[in-house]
């Protein structure tokens, strides 16, 4: 293996380049992930351009049969035998319809695509076939096999998109090979098909990589949407709507779900007497050890100055008091190197919630939690304290708009 493609210091391989990536990637790592997609940008792919293959299919749908006029002018007595097989290219409605209510059914799609869209191209061999000289005045109607796939089948991977190019390209020559395309011209359909098929998946590879970097930027702008600048702990923005999915999915899985609200004590002081950006350095402490402790389900959030929240899906009261406690001790007994005045070190008071019946929206637990935070710094600092039902709104009112 080139040294290249080893981790510095590690010895193992990198693993292969994907968008979310902050490495720099090249033409070939893009072009490779494109072929190799992850999940995410395959399903967000398909979900971007659904709607094209729906307008486009549909147009088609209509389209294709329409094109009998053509027969007509080019064998008014053969065209009466290609009234059936035009109105075959209806058929196409059923691959519109099946993006309008298979929102979810990616790959059966692809599938059902790539097939259908041989079929037809059959099909027109076969109109081909029934007209006098068809196949000579018909042979750049194969391009539309090559073209409107750029469209309709944008929404699938760029392998899909390739094969389904190549095959189609192929598929009169086989078709003739078989007996089922009469006189077809190989020579005046290759010099004219191969070379529009190349420029057609030289477009889609352009496509697929614009799409690509349109990705890569759209995931860019939403990681910095919702992540603190100075931690990397989530932000807000991201917090808040999560809290209420998991609050939703928790209900209807009827599992638990519990919430830390955590405040560094006495922050005032440390950036007193040691600076501000020594105070940054704390904060980042603080997100680094909730990271420590968390897994990697748990959401770790800057709420605002030095709160913080930490959301425990699956985990009761007394799992989450746990796993506060650990926080709370690591934080006690590690030292905080200063810019300039030594070392030292701080704590931090943490509420603890588990969700109830009565916690309706987001805030009410978060109330709940930040209620126990407050009696946590009214009995000394340095300590966690769990929630009771139903208590807390006392402060939630004065302080929760303000973190
Ligand atoms: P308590 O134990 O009651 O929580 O006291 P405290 O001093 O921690 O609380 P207080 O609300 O009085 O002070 C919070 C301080 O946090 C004030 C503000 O200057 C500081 N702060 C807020 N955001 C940042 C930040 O991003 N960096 C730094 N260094 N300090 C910040
Ligand atoms: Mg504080
Ligand atoms: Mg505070």
């Amino acid at each position: 293996m080139p040294a290249s493609e080893l981790q510095p210091g590690s010895g193992k391989p990198s693993p292969p380049w994907s968008p979310g990536d902050e490495r720099p990637a090249s033409f070939f790592q893009r072009l490779y992930f494109l072929f190799c997609p992850s999940p995410d940008f395959a399903d967000q792919k398909f979900r971007d351009h659904r709607q094209l293959t729906i307008i486009v299919s549909a147009i088609l749908a209509l389209l294709w049969p329409a094109l009998w006029g053509w027969d007509v002018v080019t064998d008014p007595l053969g065209a009466a035998n290609t009234i059936t097989l035009r109105l075959l290219f209806l058929l196409t409605f059923g691959l519109t319809l099946g993006f309008v209510f298979g929102e979810r059914c990616r790959r059966s799609l692809a599938f059902a695509g790539l097939l259908g869209g041989l079929a037809m191209e059959a099909n027109f061999v076969e109109i081909l076939n029934r007209l006098e000289g068809g196949m000579v005045y018909g042979l750049a109607g194969f391009m539309y096999c090559m073209f409107l796939a750029v469209l309709v089948f944008q929404c699938f991977s760029l392998a899909l998109n390739i094969g389904y190019t190549v095959l189609a390209a192929a598929l009169p020559h086989a078709l003739s090979w078989l007996g089922l395309a009469h006189d077809f011209p190989h020579l005046q359909y290759a010099v004219l098909i191969w070379p529009a098929a190349a420029l057609a998946i030289l477009t889609q590879v352009a496509l697929a990589y614009h799409y690509l970097l349109r990705y890569q930027l759209q995931r860019q702008l939403e990681l910095l949407s919702n992540t603190d600048p100075l931690s990397g702990a989530s932000n807000r923005r991201f917090f808040m709507p999560q809290l209420g999915r998991e609050m939703v999915r928790a209900r209807r899985m009827k599992q638990k779900l519990a919430l830390l609200m955590l405040d560094i004590d006495h922050f005032k002081r440390v950036n007193d007497s040691y600076g501000h950006p020594t105070g940054d350095l704390v904060i980042c402490r603080v997100t680094d050890v909730c990271r420590q402790v968390s897994r990697q389900i748990d959401v770790v959030a800057r709420l605002g100055g030095e709160e913080f929240a930490v959301l425990l899906p699956g985990s009761d009261l007394s799992q989450a008091v746990g796993v506060a406690e650990r926080i709370r001790k690591l934080i006690e007994v590690g030292e905080v190197q200063s810019l300039d005045h030594g070392s030292f070190r701080f704590t931090v008071s943490i509420g603890v919630a588990e969700l109830g019946p009565g916690d309706a929206v987001e805030i009410d637990l978060l109330a709940r939690a930040d209620a126990a935070l407050y009696r946590a710094k009214e009995s000394g600092r340095n300590r966690v304290l769990p929630a009771s039902a139903g208590a807390g709104a006392e402060r939630a009112g004065q302080n929760l708009a303000a973190i």
